[in-house]
């Protein structure tokens, strides 16, 4: 017998190998429908995972993000289920779950492409496929297994990221007749994928990386219940009505420029003003916690960002040092204002009894986002932050 031990402290006794849902199913069947992820000694797994030892054991439902998440990541699954029937040869990248619903990145092929006009029959078999309760089935492999398997199908991507993992961590996912690389967890089946809906595709570089070939990013979201689907969907029109960049330029708060730059927002008279205002209000809420108010250049020495290990973080994949006329001599734009801080700290000697020292600045920091993944104000090169 093992003993397990519940969020609330109650300790229960099981025979060793009994899985999450067999124990959420001796509590109550109904229990058992509404769970979708388990954490066992603090590691999220499946649910069919079997339990040898004594453990703590948490059982997710819908409302923890767990839960959503193995939901989401199986249905990127399913998704890719679909894709691979309806596009035979079609490469996969990666599918995760993500805040509202999951994607997926997948090389249809050259010459070939995946539109939104194609969405709805990729939708349509992955009903079909979730109806036929399709059982997920972990694997562990040898990283020689998995990279056979991969090669064979031609899968270059999954071959390449199998290719930095480590022997003996390697785990595959099937449902039907679809074989996944991934760590899990993801449901015991596609049973409780009941409302399905893909909503855009997007174009996203494998890795990130513009000098990578470009994939296909498909978004979709899935539910238990049509209802929530339902709902979500007239969020979705309520938002976009709400959405800030329409706003701002109806109401002239805020713009952009080619020739200044993407992701550099230029603030209009009245948007100034805004900022301005929210900036009165910040600085009396930090000042009345003990904030002092300092400000800092926009650049500083790459040594400082070395020492500080962001230009380790940033340099390469941001905005490049600058050259002075002094040889040798290298600046940088900043991509946070706390190296600064640290300097105004040494400035001045401190006693323990000064401690904690509270400074805060309304400071416009730059990093170079990828050109794709500039949204709005919500995804800029350049921002300012109440860097506290
Ligand atoms: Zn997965």
């Amino acid at each position: 017998m093992i003993k397990i031990t519940f969020p609330d402290g109650s300790v229960k006794e099981y025979n060793s190998g009994i899985s999450s849902i067999e124990i959420a199913e001796k509590i109550s069947p109904r229990l058992a429908k509404e769970v979708y992820a388990a954490t066992v000694n603090g590691q999220v797994v499946d649910l069919s995972r079997p339990l040898n030892s004594d453990a703590t054991l948490v059982l997710h439902k819908w409302d923890d993000s767990e839960g959503k998440h193995a939901f989401w990541h199986s249905s990127a699954h399913l998704m890719a289920g679909a894709l691979e029937e309806l596009y035979p040869g079609i490469k996969f990248g990666i599918g995760p779950a993500i805040e509202n619903g999951f994607y997926y990145d997948v090389d249809p092929g050259d010459g070939k492409a995946i539109s939104e006009a194609d969405l709805p029959a990729i939708e349509a078999k992955m009903k079909e496929l979730a109806s036929k309760n399709l059982v997920f089935t972990r694997k562990e492999v040898s990283k020689k297994e998995a990279l056979d398997l991969f090669s064979k199908k031609g899968d270059q991507y999954k071959v390449e990221l199998i290719g930095e993992l480590e022997d003996g961590t390697i785990s595959l996912y099937t449902q039907g007749s679809f074989t996944d690389l991934c760590r899990g967890p993801h449901l015991p089946s596609t049973e409780p994928i009941k409302a399905i809906k893909l909503l855009s595709v997007a174009g996203a570089y494998w890795r990130g990386n513009e000098k990578n070939r470009m994939l296909t990013r498909i978004y979709g979201i899935t539910y238990p219940k049509q209802k929530m689907l339902d709902d979500y969907l007239v969020f979705l029109e309520e938002a976009k009505k709400r959405d800030h960049r329409r706003i701002g330029k109806e109401l002239e708060l805020f713009t952009f420029s080619p020739k200044v730059g993407m992701g550099l927002p230029l603030w209009m008279p009245k948007g100034a003003e805004l900022r301005q205002n929210l900036i009165s209000f910040m600085t009396k809420v930090l000042k009345k916690r003990g904030y002092k108010i300092v400000a800092t250049p926009h650049i500083g020495n790459v040594d400082l960002y070395k020492t500080s290990g962001h230009y380790e973080k940033y340099g390469k994949d941001s905005f490049q040092p600058m050259l002075t006329p002094q040889e040798g001599e290298q600046f940088m734009l900043k991509p946070m204002n706390c190296p600064h801080h640290c300097e105004i700290f040494n400035a001045t000697p401190h006693s323990y009894k000064d401690l904690p020292y509270r400074m805060a600045e309304f400071g416009t920091v730059y990093r170079y986002e990828q050109s794709g993944e500039l949204h709005g104000l919500t995804r800029v090169r350049s921002f300012t932050q109440d860097d506290a």
